[in-house]
């Protein structure tokens, strides 16, 4: 028989490491409703089509990445390479704009894109991200940004670094793009093959280019912020004093402009700095034009998306928040009852009880508490039983007390 294995590019999550998936999924929970979002759960797979208006048919992401295939139907199905478009989609399907107030999501989930898998980068990848909708302000995108940067801080991810930039509107980006082409069309063939291919589909992503020639000669090229409109330039200038006044250290990017192509504005990025690598962690920005894309009015719109796997590898520990274990000893089969009967008692209650049915001695019972990181063990044999009391030994002091079964209440209120 063939061995069956997990696809290429996914990964199973167990212990230790599924405890730093659970104490992110946390935080973000908590942390967030600090700024009243509310968890939206869209569908993995959408309509190919969403993608190609949300996500855009000239991104990498589109052209390259998706998983797409045809249902039984032959309608062209998608698994979901990123959340945003969906989101949209679904408030806009549900009308939750009249429904949901403020307008203000999360989600945490998988994503899939068919890239080349390597250290923290996944087929099957996980990512949480906010949403808000309805609000246009330059205030609100440095409060999105505040609570991205506090986020991490909050799970102490150490060394981080804020980006920023505006790539203008539709009204100012047009000029800009034509001038960035003229000018990447006159060093056309001293740029790397990709490049010349953006020049013509989406120019922006030059900048984007890692190869250090082409990073040489972009340099050089005509910067967005000399081409913002009016409008784009005082929103731009907004953002950057609100993040003063929220106290979040940035640094404006020229050269930042995200990978996908609905973003309006103001875009950021934060990357972690260790060991003199640079990693992004979280990026996001403004996108006023999707609604409209994909066939609503237009609704101003910001947030961000993190890769959970990225984090995980930045996380360093995680606070133990484990409870208090008891293990059930009981002294041979014929208590066995009595122990079930205790640990009903406990789970009842709330307390984790662990007991080991099968065990031939009591001997052999301590043994599996150790091995399940038991903390107490609750003992039941002959003397307990008929003096209607309970023995309790502590696993790590292994000090031992007995008690009343009428005080067993008490103890437990004091002791766990
Ligand atoms: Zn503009
Ligand atoms: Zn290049």
């Amino acid at each position: 028989m063939t061995e069956i294995i997990a696809p290429k590019g996914t990964k199973d999550l167990y212990l230790p490491e599924i405890k730093k998936w659970q104490f992110i999924e946390e935080q973000i929970r908590q942390y967030f409703s600090r700024f009243l979002y509310q968890e939206i759960r869209t569908p993995i797979f959408e309509y190919t089509e969403l993608f190609y208006k949300g996500t855009g048919s000239e991104s990498e992401v589109v052209q390259k990445e998706m998983y797409t295939f045809k249902d039984k139907a032959n309608r062209s199905i998608t698994l979901r390479p990123e959340n945003t478009p969906s989101v949209v989609r679904s408030v806009l399907e549900n009308n939750l704009v009249q429904e949901i107030v403020p307008l203000r999501f999360f989600y945490i989930g998988p994503m899939f894109r068919y890239d080349k898998p390597q250290k923290g980068r996944y087929r099957q990848f996980h990512q949480f991200g906010i949403e808000v909708f309805g609000d246009p302000s330059a205030e609100v995108d440095a409060e999105v940004i505040f609570s991205a940067f506090g986020f991490l801080e909050e799970i102490n991810i150490q060394n981080i670094e804020l980006h920023i930039n505006s790539v203008g509107c539709r009204q100012c980006r047009p000029e800009f793009l034509k001038k960035l082409q003229e000018s990447a069309q006159q060093k056309r063939d001293e740029l790397c093959e990709d490049c010349q291919r953006k020049i013509t589909t989406n120019p922006l992503r030059i900048f984007d280019c890692k190869n250090t020639h082409c990073i040489e000669i972009s340099n050089h090229f005509p910067k967005i912020s000399d081409y913002l409109c009016p409008q784009c330039h005082d929103h731009f200038a907004g953002v950057r004093s609100a993040l003063s006044i929220l106290e979040v250290p940035f640094t404006s990017n020229p050269r930042l402009v995200r990978g996908l192509d609905y973003y309006t504005r103001t875009v950021f990025e934060i990357t972690s700095v260790r060991l003199g690598a640079q990693d992004a962690l979280l990026g996001g920005g403004r996108y006023d034009n999707l609604f409209q894309e994909l066939g609503g009015k237009e609704i101003p719109a910001t947030g961000f998306a993190a890769g959970i796997e990225r984090l995980i590898l930045h996380l360093d520990q995680v606070p133990d928040s484990k409870k208090k274990i008891i293990c059930i000893v009981f002294q041979s089969p014929s208590f066995k009852h009595k122990a079930l009967k205790l640990s009903t008692y406990l789970w009842k209650k709330g307390f984790p009880v662990f007991i080991d049915y099968n065990a031939k001695n009591m001997k052999k019972q301590f043994k599996k508490c150790d091995r399940i990181g038991a903390d107490y063990a609750f003992i039941i044999a002959e003397e307990e039983i008929s003096s209607q009391s309970i023995s309790i030994k502590n696993l790590k002091t292994t000090e031992q007390i007995q008690i009343k079964s009428e005080a067993l209440d008490q103890w437990l209120r004091e002791n766990i």
